[in-house]
C-alpha cells in the first residue's frame, strides 16, 4: 500500500503526477490537492487523456492554513505528503504532517514570503519532532537541490576517498521563443536569481554581488555557455555532510537577453516583494476606486508566461551535473556526473518542459524510495543522507539517465 497526497498542481506537480501514475505498483492510492480544485481536475483529465488509468482523488486546500491541511490529511490518511506547492508552505505542511502522523517530502527549502532568504535552519529545527514522532521528512528532492546531492553522495561512495572541490553546474540551453519567461514559478525564480551570490571556500562562506562572478563553462552536447555563480541551498547541507570539501560553488547559465530583461525588471521596481499601495478602479463600478496593496513581483507573475505553457515550442536541452575534484588512493581524481534532458522529450511525455520534468521525476523517485522502505528513517533529512544507488537507478529507468566522465579538465 502506498498512499500519497501531492500538494500543488503546477508544472513540477504535473510531471510528478504522470510519473506516480506510471508506477502504480508502488503508488496505490493518489490524491492531488491544491489551491484550486479545478486545476487538479484538469491535471487528472490530462493524465487520463494520455491513456493512463488510475482513480485519482482531488481536493482544494489552502496550504498556508494548518487546520485545513490537518482536516484533509485526516480524511485521506496519506503515508507520505509530497509538497510541490511553493517554498512558503513548507512549514505549515510539516506542522500538519506532525499533527496527523504523515511523512513528508519537498523540493525546495522554506522561504518566508516577506524575506527573499533561504536556508535549511527553519526545517532542520523540526528534526527532533519528526524523530520523536517516528516520521521521515525528505528535504529538497528535485534536481538541484536533490539529484545534485545524490550525485555528490554517489561520488563520495564510489569515486573518492576525499572530495575537495565541488561545482554544481546547471545549464538550460533551451529556447522557448518568448522574449522573457521563467522556467518555474516566476516569483520564486526571480527572488532566487536576484539574491546575492554565496560560495564556500576554506571553511568560510563568501558573499558576492548578485551574478557578479561568471565564466564560460562547456556543457556536454551543448558547448560553451556563460555561467553565473549563485547561492544555492544544497551547498549548505553538502559542506556540512562532506567536511573534506574545500570549495563548493553553484553555477547557472543565463542568456544575455534574459539578463537584460531581469535588469529592467529590477530597475523598474517590479522585483520588489514589499507591498505598494495602488488605487484601483472598483470591479462593479469603475468610476470609483479602492486602495489595494500589490506586491510588484506577484503582479509580474500574473502577466508573465506561465511556465506550464512553455513546453510546446521549447527546443534544446538542459544539462545539470556535479564536477568534482578530490583524492582517490592517494592520487588526484576528477569526476563529472550529469544528466541531459531534451525539452521536447519531456513535453511529449507529460506536456511540460524540461525544467519541470527534471524536478518532478526526482520528486517521484524520492517518494518511491520512501515507499520501498529504502529512504525511511525518523528525522529530517537531506538527499545525501540516504543511499544514492537505488535512487539513481530509478532515475536511469524513469527518464533521467546519468552519465560519467573521469579525469578530464573540469574547468574548476
Ligand atoms: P507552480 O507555480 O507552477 O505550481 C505551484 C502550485 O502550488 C500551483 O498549483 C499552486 O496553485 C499551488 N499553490 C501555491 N500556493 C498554494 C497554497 N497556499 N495552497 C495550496 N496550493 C498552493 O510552481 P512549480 O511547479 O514551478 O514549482 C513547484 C515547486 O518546485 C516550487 O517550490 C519550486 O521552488 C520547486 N522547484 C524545485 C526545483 C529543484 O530542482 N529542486 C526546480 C524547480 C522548481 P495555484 O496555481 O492554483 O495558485
Amino acid at each position: 500500500m502506498g498512499r500519497i497526497l501531492m500538494i500543488g498542481a503546477g508544472g513540477v506537480a504535473t510531471v510528478a503526477a504522470f510519473k506516480i501514475v506510471q508506477n502504480q505498483d508502488v503508488f496505490t492510492d493518489f490524491m492531488i490537492a491544491s489551491h484550486h480544485k479545478a486545476k487538479c481536475d484538469k491535471l487528472v483529465d490530462a493524465i487520463h487523456a494520455k491513456g493512463y488509468k488510475m482513480d485519482i482523488k482531488t481536493a482544494e486546500v489552502d496550504a498556508d492554513d494548518v487546520e485545513q491541511l490537518k482536516k484533509l490529511f485526516n480524511e485521506f490518511k496519506p503515508d507520505l505528503v509530497l509538497n510541490l506547492a511553493l517554498p512558503y508552505q513548507d512549514l505549515t505542511i510539516m506542522d500538519a504532517c506532525l499533527a496527523c502522523g504523515c511523512n513528508y517530502e519537498d523540493t525546495a527549502n522554506y522561504e518566508p514570503k516577506d524575506e527573499a532568504h533561504f536556508e535549511y535552519s527553519w526545517q532542520w529545527a523540526y528534526k527532533d519532532k519528526f524523530e520523536k514522532a517516528g516520521l521521515t521528512a525528505i528535504l529538497g528532492c528535485g534536481f538541484d537541490p536533490g539529484v545534485s546531492q545524490a550525485y555528490t553522495a554517489y561520488a563520495a561512495k564510489h569515486e573518492f576517498d576525499e572530495i575537495h572541490d565541488l561545482d554544481i553546474v546547471d545549464c538550460n540551453a533551451g529556447n522557448h521563443h518568448h522574449a522573457f519567461a521563467t522556467n518555474f514559478n516566476p516569483e520564486i525564480n526571480i527572488r532566487e536569481i536576484t539574491q546575492k551570490g554565496l560560495y564556500y571556500e576554506n571553511g568560510k562562506w563568501i558573499e558576492t554581488a548578485p551574478l557578479e562572478i561568471h565564466k564560460s563553462l562547456t556543457y556536454p552536447n551543448i558547448g560553451p555557455r556563460e555561467s553565473y555563480l549563485m547561492h544555492h541551498e544544497e551547498l549548505e547541507s553538502l559542506v556540512k555532510n562532506y567536511p573534506t570539501i574545500k570549495r563548493a560553488r553553484f553555477w547557472m547559465t543565463f542568456g544575455q537577453q534574459y539578463l537584460t530583461y531581469l535588469d529592467c525588471i529590477q530597475n523598474l521596481g517590479m522585483s520588489r516583494i514589499d507591498p505598494v499601495t495602488y488605487e484601483a478602479p472598483l470591479h462593479d463600478d469603475p468610476t470609483k476606486t479602492v486602495k489595494v496593496d500589490i506586491v510588484p513581483l506577484q503582479f509580474l507573475k500574473a502577466v508573465l508566461p506561465n511556465p506550464q505553457d512553455l513546453g510546446a515550442n521549447y527546443d534544446g536541452e538542459t544539462s545539470i551535473g556535479c564536477r568534482i575534484r578530490g583524492i582517490k588512493d592517494g592520487k588526484e581524481h576528477t569526476y563529472y556526473i550529469f544528466n541531459n534532458c531534451r525539452h521536447q522529450d519531456a513535453y511529449e511525455e507529460t506536456g511540460m518542459q524540461g525544467v519541470s520534468y527534471t524536478t518532478g521525476v526526482p520528486a517521484m523517485a524520492g517518494a518511491m524510495m520512501f515507499f520501498k522502505g529504502l529512504w525511511r528513517k525518523p528525522g529530517v533529512w537531506n538527499v545525501e543522507d540516504f543511499d544514492p544507488d537505488p535512487f539513481l537507478d530509478v532515475l536511469n529507468k524513469q527518464g533521467l539517465p546519468w552519465h560519467e566522465l573521469r579525469d578530464i579538465d573540469l574547468e574548476l
